[in-house]
Parts: C-alpha cells; sequence; structure tokens
C-alpha cells in the first residue's frame, strides 16, 4: 500500500482516495465527505488538483472530477464586514448555488443490488447507519441501507456537532445522557477520531422571562442528575471572558455538553456495519414501494428492486417525500438552516454558546475554526440547501453582539442543511400505514446527538429485546390523538 498522502492538513493517503473511488465516488465534494481531504486549514489549496489527479488516473473522466460546490464567502471576510450589511434588505434567496451539483457514478459501475433484503433502510445519514450497526451487532447482519447520494451529503454532514443533555422532558434528558456516553468511547470503540470534547453548553437567557425558564430547566436537571447551573453575569463570564454582559441577564451552564466533527461518525458507524455484513449502497436512489395488503414487500430504486421483511424510512428532510411513495403522510416540514465557519484560532472558547430567544449558536473546533449558524423566522419550508448573503450578516451582527471581539474574525466558507421539523419538535418513530414500513424521522436541529442512543433502543425493539416508551410516545398517530406536549428548548 502507498503511504503518499494528498491532504497534509488531515492526513489523507492516496489509498483513501482509491477506497473512496471504488466505493464510486468520482467527484471531489464525494471524495471530500469520504476520506475529509480538503477541510483542514489551508481549505483545499493544497490538495485539490492532488486529488484531482488521482481520480482521473483511476478512471473518472474530466466531465465527473467537479471541483467543490462553491460556497460562498470567496475570500476570507471579516464578520464585522459582514455585519455592516442590513440583512432585512436581502433576499432569503439570492441567486447563490441553490443545490450542489452532485457527480452520479454510471449504475453500472456499482456493485449490483441483492435482490432481497431483511431490512432495507432509506437514506445513509447518522440514523439509518448508527441503526444499521446496531442491528448487525444484535445478529441482523442481511440489512440494506440505500442512500441517494454520497455520505454526509444530508444534515448529518452538515451539522454543529453539538451534543447536550440540557433538555425539558426527562426522555429527552436520557436519551442524550446515554448519546453523550457513547460519544466518550466511539473513537476507541469504532477506531475512528470524532474529535469529541466535552466543553460545556451555556446558555445565554437575557430577558427575565428566559432567565425564569432556565432557572425552571436547571432545578428539573439536577432531579434527572445532570450538573446544569444557572449562572449570574460574572460567573458566566469566567466560563467565556469575551461575552458582552449587557447582552444577557444569566446563563444556564452544563459542563457536561460536547461538541464533535460529525463527519467520522458516519464513517465509523458505515464501515463497522460493512464490517459485520451490511451493505451501505450509495448513489441509489429509492423511487417507490411495492405494497400488498399490510404490507411492504420490495423497494424500487433507480438501480433495481430490492425485496425485503421491513423498511425504514431515516431519510432526515426527505422522509416526507419517501414516506409518501408509499402513500403515507408524515407532518413533517423540512426548512433549511445555515451555518459557516471562521478561520482558526488559537483556543479560547471551552463551551458551545447559544442565545435563548433569536437562534444563536457557535463552538469552537479541535482545529480551532469557530462553527456557528443561526434560524431565520422569514425561512419557508422546503430542501433548500444553497447558502445566503442574508445569513451571514444576520450571524456577524448576532455574534458581534454577543461577544464584540468577533468582529475581526474573518469566515472561511458556509454552507446549509435542513431540518426535519415536526410539529412539536420530537421525532416520528415506528411502523406508519404499514406494519412493517418503520419512519426514523422527524429529529429537527438535534437528531445527531440523538441518534447514538435512539439506534440502540430501536435495534433492541426490532431484534426483539423490548420496546422502549418512546416507541409508545412518538408514534405518527400522536397528532390525531389529539393535543402533542411541544419540545421547545431549540436551538437555530
Ligand atoms: C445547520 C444544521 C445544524 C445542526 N446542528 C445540530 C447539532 O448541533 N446537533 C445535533 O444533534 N443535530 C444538529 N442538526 C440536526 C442533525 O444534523 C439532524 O437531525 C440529523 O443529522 C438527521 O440525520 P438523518 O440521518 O435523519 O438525516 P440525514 O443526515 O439528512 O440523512 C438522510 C439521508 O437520506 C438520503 N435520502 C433522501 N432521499 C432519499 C431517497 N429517495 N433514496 C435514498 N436516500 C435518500 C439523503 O441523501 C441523506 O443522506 C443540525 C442540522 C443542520 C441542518
Amino acid at each position: 500500500m502507498t503511504k503518499s498522502i494528498v491532504c497534509a492538513c488531515e492526513d489523507v493517503l492516496v489509498e483513501e482516495v482509491r477506497r473512496a473511488f471504488l466505493a464510486g465516488n468520482r467527484d471531489l465534494e464525494s471524495v471530500k465527505r469520504y476520506t475529509g481531504f480538503g477541510t483542514g486549514p489551508c481549505q483545499g489549496k493544497s490538495c485539490v488538483s492532488l486529488v484531482a489527479r488521482e481520480l482521473l488516473r483511476l478512471g473518472a473522466t474530466p466531465a465527473e472530477v467537479l471541483p467543490f460546490t462553491v460556497r460562498p464567502p470567496y475570500r476570507p471576510v471579516p464578520l464585522g464586514a459582514l455585519a455592516a450589511i442590513a440583512p432585512d434588505e436581502l433576499p432569503l434567496d439570492d441567486g447563490v448555488p441553490v443545490a450542489p451539483a452532485e457527480a452520479r457514478t454510471p449504475a453500472a459501475e456499482l456493485a449490483p443490488l441483492p435482490a432481497r433484503a431483511d431490512v432495507v433502510i432509506v437514506g445513509g445519514g447518522i440514523m439509518g447507519l448508527a441503526l444499521a450497526y446496531e442491528l448487525t451487532r444484535r445478529g441482523t447482519r442481511d440489512v440494506l441501507v440505500l442512500e441517494r447520494a454520497y455520505l454526509n451529503a444530508g444534515a448529518s454532514g452538515r451539522n454543529g456537532g453539538g451534543v447536550r443533555a440540557q433538555w425539558t422532558t426527562p426522555t429527552m434528558i436520557r436519551l442524550a445522557r446515554r448519546s453523550l456516553e457513547l460519544c466518550d468511547r466511539f473513537a476507541v470503540e469504532m477506531g475512528v477520531n470524532v474529535w469529541f470534547r466535552r466543553g460545556g453548553y451555556l446558555f445565554l437567557a437575557p430577558t427575565p422571562e428566559q432567565v425564569e425558564r432556565i432557572e425552571r430547566n436547571a432545578d428539573f436537571h439536577r432531579r434527572e442528575g445532570l450538573r446544569t447551573r444557572v449562572l449570574g453575569r460574572a460567573e458566566a463570564l469566567e466560563v467565556v471572558p469575551q461575552l458582552d454582559p449587557a447582552r444577557f441577564l444569566a446563563a444556564s451552564y452544563n459542563p457536561d455538553d460536547g461538541v464533535v466533527f460529525p463527519w467520522p461518525f458516519l464513517w465509523g458507524y458505515a464501515g463497522r456495519a460493512e464490517a459485520a455484513g451490511a451493505r451501505v449502497a450509495t448513489f441509489t436512489t429509492v423511487t417507490g414501494f411495492e405494497r400488498a395488503e399490510k404490507r411492504v414487500t420490495a423497494v424500487v430504486t433507480d438501480r433495481g428492486r430490492v425485496a425485503c421483511d421491513l423498511v425504514v424510512v431515516a431519510a432526515g428532510a426527505w422522509s416526507k417525500e419517501v414516506a409518501a411513495l408509499a402513500g403515507v403522510a408524515l407532518p413533517n416540514r423540512p426548512t433549511r438552516h445555515e451555518i459557516l465557519v471562521t478561520e482558526p484560532m488559537k483556543p479560547w472558547l471551552d463551551p458551545l454558546v447559544s442565545v435563548l430567544g433569536n437562534g444563536l449558536y457557535f463552538s469552537q473546533s479541535q482545529r480551532g475554526e469557530l462553527v456557528g449558524g443561526m434560524g431565520d423566522p422569514l425561512e419557508p419550508e422546503g430542501v433548500v440547501q444553497g447558502s445566503t448573503l442574508r445569513f451571514l450578516a444576520r450571524f456577524a451582527r448576532a455574534a458581534i453582539d454577543c461577544i464584540p471581539l468577533l468582529a475581526g474574525t474573518r469566515v472561511l466558507r458556509q454552507w446549509a442543511g435542513c431540518y426535519d421539523v415536526t410539529p412539536d419538535n420530537n421525532p416520528v418513530l415506528g411502523p406508519a400505514g404499514f406494519e412493517n414500513f418503520h419512519q426514523l424521522s422527524g429529529f429537527v436541529g438535534h437528531g445527531f446527538m440523538m441518534a447514538p442512543a435512539v439506534a440502540e433502543l430501536y435495534a433492541d425493539w426490532l431484534t426483539g429485546r423490548g420496546k422502549h416508551e418512546l416507541f409508545e410516545q412518538f408514534t405518527l398517530d400522536r397528532f390525531t390523538r389529539g393535543p402533542v406536549a411541544r419540545e421547545d428548548f431549540i436551538i437555530g
């Protein structure tokens, strides 16, 4: 095996590019999400041409070796300059590329799909892959994951990597705590570094109402065994001295919350599931389902048909459209959320900071970059993954309000993904429409942190090891049974 390095920032070897190619990834974007090349401080400047040359050598055509999706800003721009732009005068969609160009590997060059599988999972995001892994661990080997694009193409490859236990119901707290435990062990058990760091979460409360809310929550958290504390301004400044104290009254702080780099989670789950016998077929789109009475009998794809005993729809923001292919109506509403990353800085920020009320959040990655996002109340429903100047301007203003020193920090890249929003901000789980047609969707802005714990419980249930209350609580029919309790401690 050659030890030649193509990406010095991320230590990516030629061999890894070759493996990515053999898995069907022929354009730079897919290979980037498969290997992690080009994500380091040089932002691909040194490695893009090397990887492109290697792909051509391996047999990709120049038309397939597409560059990364162009994501503004085109050169590093200080947050201070972006904050000078008035966001309200900017459209929600200002002409920046709306969807990345997706290279498609010719179907003939991919390994054929099996004629049947015990379990077919639609969607190769963290939900689908974590479930595939947990099923194989429990002895269900004949699992097929179908993914429309490349791994990390959906929200799982576009999120903020926040993992927190500060929730408002016992169920969510317990799930999140379990996921945090699994994050602690993930790198060692799965053999892949996920850059997990427990720097805490600091929620800033700018109004007396928000202070009351975090005080109530903190009492409840302590009863659930969390170390959440309400900090006054002075104490919050001990945690993040750069905060502008005029912008908040108090803060909720749990030092045990953390952040991860999401991509390796998918590599880890996919790799271990495949090693145990599951198959992950990328560049394969589910286009329909065959049905007989109360059961789904086969999944139809653009690369053929697969007969199956059980289907799990884990298609994130696309779940509504995938479920509709079987005639099942989900209430989910996909909504774009934008996010950005700045130039790397020396470590200065421990927790993920979030401002209650305006949806701003940011944390510092292990590489020193600030990673941050902010929802937009005017964002319309729809699967849109383009980037806007309006977001940059809104984020810059809110971030500088919170930490004035950020004005000089330069933004390197921005991107967007979709939240999969349900009416009560809770997931849709379990069979819907057909007895063997399961849903694993509707995780809004917190699916990444829930996936490890939810997948364990789901696999237990599917393999006859007991049904957790979660699967009674979050059924699709709850929306027709009567009023539902909303989870409102949502970021973004
Ligand atoms: C900007 C942003 C920030 C976020 N921050 C956080 C955070 O800090 N912490 C956190 O826990 N969560 C966060 N989230 C939410 C989190 O990313 C999601 O809840 C989670 O990734 C959902 O995982 P998933 O597997 O359900 O969906 P996805 O990762 O979207 O995977 C679904 C997959 O299904 C595939 N698919 C779609 N249609 C088809 C089809 N017809 N056939 C085959 N495949 C198909 C898609 O290509 C996609 O890869 C954030 C989300 C966004 C957008």
